[in-house]
């Protein structure tokens, strides 16, 4: 392939990364949006393999290479379960930032990477080398610890060092000073070694310091950073399209950490230094907040289903319990039924209930749920004083009231959905455990909240039959 049809082929795939990521933005055209990502991607593996930059000896390597990681992301997208999948796309971003820290290497290793280059252009490969080892690496094993906070391998409780701020800051003077030193001595292997290993600790520290009620802002934020990491590969191997697509992710992804940041009430300053959403939550471990006191008032299926003939409005939110039960068709099923009955049911959806971003919308959609009648929670949250039953399905820190009336609560200042202002409010799930920031709820003992207790799947199972008979 000539170099000008693989400019073409590039600017082609640009332009339909562009359109992907618009369509992307809406879930009616979010299929759409997939589909041009998907021809995008094509038409850039096809240029970049048969264009200029490979030669024909490389050409089974790359073969083979694309042979395994196709099997294994086939694979991965036949038994991942959707519950899993914030764990996976975790994985991924490791996987972005090892691809950049290895291509840095290899650039730097590479005599005829840096044969052709001199004076200001050396200095400048030099730096994409450096900067593009230091945030693959952070990438890295940022996304690594992310993946085993949101597997639950490892805890989802803040680890506060003592100094932490000042080792990043003593962290960030010695990489800028063996930068320098890179840059100037002819760089050699070992500041490039020395930065890796403090890159590596830092992407560690930043996620370990980082509470579970955070982890949303963090998922977003490492996608923005696996974004850069691409962007800086682009830079190494002078591939303008990875240039163009590592910006479009990191860009996104930022602007994605920003939405989220707005949904947990976080600073966005504060989330691009790492570290940060602790300080509220450092005088109590994660489990502290005041601890309401009191009696629960659970209910059965069948008392469920009367509340819900009964209501003339009623919004169900779902939670991450909705996602493990599997009870997203279950709940159209009810909500059909009750809609053909003149029930006006909506569905609220707060920004980070799940375990990624979108995970409900997914969910639902992959359900058939109309989209008029899914809100987020801003366009909701006045109507509850309005709403005469809320469903809770596997929800718990999303609704959890003491993000607003306890200042002392991990998840303080957090918006969440006032389901508590409807009528009656009937949380399902099957204990009173808590949720993924480790607090308890007070909604769960308010006047006018009942309990529903079981797997979400069987309850809704069992309601529907009621419902039906
Ligand atoms: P939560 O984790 O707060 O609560 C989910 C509840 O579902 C649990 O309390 C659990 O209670 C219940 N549950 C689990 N399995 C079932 C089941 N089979 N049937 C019925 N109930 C079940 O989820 P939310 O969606 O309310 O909130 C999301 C939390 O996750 C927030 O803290 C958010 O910060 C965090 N997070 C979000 C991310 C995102 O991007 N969206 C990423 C990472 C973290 P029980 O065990 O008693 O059944």
């Amino acid at each position: 392939m000539s170099a000008s049809l693989a400019t073409v082929s590039y600017i082609g795939a640009t332009i339909l990364f562009i359109l992907s990521l618009g369509g992307l933005s809406n879930q009616q055209t979010a299929l759409r949006g997939n589909l041009y990502g998907m021809i995008g991607m094509t038409l850039a593996v096809l240029a970049t393999v048969f264009g200029p930059q490979v030669t024909l000896a490389g050409i089974p390597w790359i073969v083979g290479a694309m042979l395994i990681g196709a099997s294994i992301g086939l694979y991965a997208a036949k038994t991942v379960q959707m519950t899993q999948m914030p764990e996976l796309v975790a994985l991924m971003h490791s996987m972005v930032g090892l691809a950049a820290m290895l291509v840095g290497f290899a650039t730097y290793i590479d005599p005829e990477a840096t044969k052709a280059v001199s004076g200001a252009a050396k200095s400048i490969h030099e730096m994409e080398i450096y900067v593009g080892i230091l945030i693959g690496a952070v990438t890295f094993s940022g996304s690594i610890i992310a993946f085993g906070k949101l597997s639950g391998r490892i805890g989802g409780n803040p680890l506060l060092l003592p100094g932490r701020h000042w080792m990043n800051l003593l962290g960030l003077l010695v990489v800028i000073y063996f930068g320098n030193a890179f840059m100037q001595e002819g760089a050699t292997m070992t500041p490039l070694l020395v930065m890796t290993a403090i890159a590596l600790l830092f992407g560690i520290h930043m996620v370990m310091a980082i509470g579970g009620a955070d982890m949303p802002v963090v998922v977003s934020m490492l996608n923005s950073y696996s974004g850069w990491a691409a962007a800086a590969t682009g830079f190494m191997l002078s591939n303008d399209l990875l240039i163009v697509t590592g910006a479009l992710v990191g860009s996104s992804g930022a602007i994605l950490s920003y939405i989220m940041c707005k949904a947990m009430a976080r600073s966005f300053i504060s989330v691009i230094a790492g570290g940060f959403g602790t300080a509220a939550a450092a005088p109590k471990p994660a489990g502290g907040g005041a601890q309401p006191a009191g009696e629960v008032i659970s209910v059965n299926a069948a008392e469920t289903a009367e509340l819900m003939r009964e209501a003339k409005s009623m919004v169900i939110v779902p939670g991450y319990g909705m996602a493990v039960a599997q009870a997203q068709h279950t709940v159209y099923e009810i909500t059909k039924l009750l809609r053909e009955r003149g029930v006006n049911v909506r569905f609220g959806i707060h920004p980070v209930a799940g375990r990624m971003p979108g995970h409900m919308n997914v969910l639902l959609a992959e359900a058939k749920v109309p989209y008029d009648i899914v809100f987020e929670m801003d366009e909701l949250n006045d109507d509850f004083p309005k709403t005469d039953l809320v469903m809770v399905i596997g929800a718990n820190d999303i609704v959890n009231p003491g993000a607003q009336d306890d200042p002392t609560s991990p998840i303080a200042g957090m918006p969440v959905l006032e389901v508590w202002k409807a009528k009656t409010s009937i949380v399902m799930k099957r204990s009173m455990a808590s949720g993924y920031a480790g607090v308890d709820n007070p909604l769960f003992y308010k006047e006018n909240n009942r309990m529903l207790f079981g797997d979400a799947k069987k309850m809704l199972d069992e309601v529907l039959a009621v419902l039906k008979s």
